[in-house]
């Protein structure tokens, strides 16, 4: 089948409407006025079809600017959230990036389309189960794992990039020690009802530098270096 875009396949007028394309257009506009100014990531985000992501009841709210349901407790992640992790990361082609918390699979999708080589990494099994599937079936490559993430996955790594999509505790040692040298980790760090996303970078000299970012709140993450 033809790709309308690098890595998905061509989706059919019904799968992705003139009413889908035109909310997404609106929903772009919207991450730009809540400051959001990387082009590709803007770009990327719109031309996902986020409706594919949620439940299809859900078909009507999925360019608003929130955060839904998508089973076994957990939530697809806000576009905002989404784009602001993902901006953070400043990804290039070709990077290798380790994703905690795949969820719906959406900002799986995001990264995929931006042209990394994704590890992903899923506690639910579920939820596992579910996205393996709907990714494959769309095209798109990432290697899929079901496990704890706070683990980290240290055969696949080190990692250029690594983004936490659930709440943790505090930053997962296993984690800072499968990023590469230069590279870039996201994660909200805090209680359960609060988190502030931190931006850390690995230096020459192997030390952390930790920016802390703004207030977010995410699902907690669950697991071994975690809660
Ligand atoms: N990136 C997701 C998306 O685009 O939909 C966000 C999903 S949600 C905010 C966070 C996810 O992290 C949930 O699916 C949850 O099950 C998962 N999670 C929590 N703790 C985890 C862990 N230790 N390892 C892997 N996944 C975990």
């Amino acid at each position: 089948m033809k790709a309308l875009i690098r890595g998905m396949i061509e989706l059919t007028k019904d799968q992705d409407t003139y009413k889908d394309k035109g909310a997404r257009k609106r929903l772009i506009e919207e991450l730009k006025q809540k400051g959001i100014i990387d082009k590709t990531v803007l770009d990327v985000m719109l031309k996902i079809p986020r409706h594919l992501f949620i439940h299809k009841d859900f078909r009507s709210h999925a360019y608003q600017d929130k955060a839904f349901p998508i089973g076994s407790g957990q939530t697809i992640s806000q576009p905002y959230t989404v784009a602001f992790q993902t901006q953070i990361l400043h990804i290039e082609k070709g990077d290798k990036v380790l994703e905690i918390g795949t969820g719906s699979g959406y900002q799986a999708a995001v990264l995929i389309e931006m042209g990394v080589n994704l590890v992903t990494i899923e506690r639910q099994e579920a939820l596992y189960l579910k996205t393996k599937k709907l990714l494959t079936d769309l095209g798109m490559k990432a290697n899929f794992i079901l496990g704890d993430g706070s683990l980290g996955k240290y055969e696949d790594g080190p990692f250029d990039k690594i983004i936490v999509t659930a709440g943790a505790p505090k930053v997962p040692m296993a984690l800072v020690n499968q990023l590469k040298i230069g590279g870039i980790m996201i994660i909200p760090v805090g209680n359960e009802e609060e988190q502030i996303m931190h931006s850390l970078v690995k230096k020459a000299d192997g030390e952390i530098e930790a920016i802390p970012l703004t207030k977010f709140r995410f699902v907690p993450l669950i697991g071994e270096q975690a809660w």
